[in-house]
C-alpha cells in the first residue's frame, strides 16, 4: 500500500479574502481540510501546553494535490522538462524548447539563477536556512493525542507534526523537521541525523517503541532568513 506524507511544507493559513473564497471551494470539492487551530509546545524540556493560533489547512490526499488541483484548468502542463536556460528575445521569453510571453519562476532565487543571466534577478544575497525532514511511521500510536509540536530549545529538532491526524487516516506516522543549525551539518548525509532524530522524537513525545521505518529527506534551501521587501517582477524591455 502507499500513503503519502508530507514532509515538505506542514500546512498553510488563511489571510487574504480571495484565497479564503478558493480555499472554501476546495474544501467543498474535498481536495483541502481544516485540519486544527492548536498545537502543542514542549520547551525546556517538558510538554508545557497548547497553543492556538489560526486554522491550519492541509489535503487529504497531499499537498500536492492542491496545485494539481488548482493546475487542472491549464491547456497543458509539462512537469517533465528540466529547464536549462531562460533567455530573453526578440520573440519572446525563451525557455529551452518553450518561447512565452511571460515566464513565472517559482522556485528558490539560488535556483533560478542558475537559468538566467545576472541582472535579472533581485540583487540581494538571502540567506537560506536548511531544514531535514524525518518520517517516523510507527506500528501503532503510543503518543498523547495532539497534532503537532513546537520543540523550543532543542538542538536536534523543531516541530515533530502527526500527519495521520493531519491527512485524517489517523495513521500512526510522524513527521519530524531538525533543527537548521544539526541539519547544516547533515546536508551531505541526510540519513545520519536518523539516531538522533528519533532519539528526541521518542524523548519529546514519551514513545517506548521504535519506528518501524524512517526516512531523511534534505532540504537544502528551505525557507529564506529574510524575504524582499517589494514584489520582483522583470519584464522585457521593448526593442
Ligand atoms: C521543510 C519545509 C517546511 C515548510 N513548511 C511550510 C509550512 O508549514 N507552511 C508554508 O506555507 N510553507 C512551508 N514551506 C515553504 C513551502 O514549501 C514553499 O513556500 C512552497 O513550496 C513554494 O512553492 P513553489 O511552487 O513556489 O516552489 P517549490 O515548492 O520549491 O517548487 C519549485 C519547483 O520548481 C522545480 N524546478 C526547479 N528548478 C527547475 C528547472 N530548472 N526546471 C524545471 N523545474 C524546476 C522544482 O522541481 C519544484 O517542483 C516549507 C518548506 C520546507 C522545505
Amino acid at each position: 500500500m502507499v500513503r503519502i506524507v508530507d514532509y515538505g511544507a506542514s500546512y498553510f493559513t488563511v489571510s487574504d479574502p480571495d484565497f479564503r473564497t478558493l480555499v472554501e471551494e476546495m474544501i467543498t470539492a474535498g481536495v483541502v481540510r481544516p485540519w486544527t487551530d492548536t498545537f502543542h509546545v514542549h520547551t525546556e524540556g517538558t510538554m508545557a501546553g497548547v497553543k492556538t493560533g489560526p486554522m491550519r489547512y492541509a489535503a487529504p490526499a497531499g499537498l500536492r494535490s492542491v496545485v494539481e488541483h488548482l493546475a487542472k484548468s491549464l491547456a497543458a502542463v509539462d512537469t517533465e522538462t528540466h529547464i536549462e536556460r531562460i533567455d530573453i528575445t526578440d520573440a519572446g521569453i525563451q525557455a529551452d524548447i518553450y518561447t512565452a510571453q511571460h515566464v513565472a519562476l517559482c522556485m528558490p532565487q539560488p535556483q533560478a539563477e542558475r537559468m538566467v543571466d545576472s541582472g535579472m534577478l533581485p540583487d540581494v544575497n538571502l540567506t537560506w536556512e536548511p531544514v531535514i525532514a524525518v518520517t517516523l511511521v510507527f506500528d501503532d500510536q503510543q503518543w498523547l493525542d495532539m497534532d503537532g509540536v513546537f520543540v523550543n530549545d532543542d538542538p536536534v529538532i523543531t516541530w515533530v507534526a502527526d500527519d495521520g491526524k493531519r491527512r485524517g487516516d489517523d495513521a500512526p506516522v510522524l513527521v519530524a523537521h531538525v533543527n537548521p543549525v544539526f541539519a547544516a551539518r547533515h546536508l551531505e548525509d541526510p540519513s545520519g541525523v536518523l539516531p538522533n532524530v528519533i532519539a528526541a522524537t521518542r524523548r519529546v513525545l514519551g514513545i517506548e517503541a521504535l519506528p518501524s521505518w524512517s526516512w531523511a529527506h534534505r532540504w537544502s534551501l528551505a525557507r529564506p532568513i529574510a524575504g524582499l521587501d517589494e514584489d520582483f517582477g522583470c519584464t522585457r524591455s521593448s526593442p
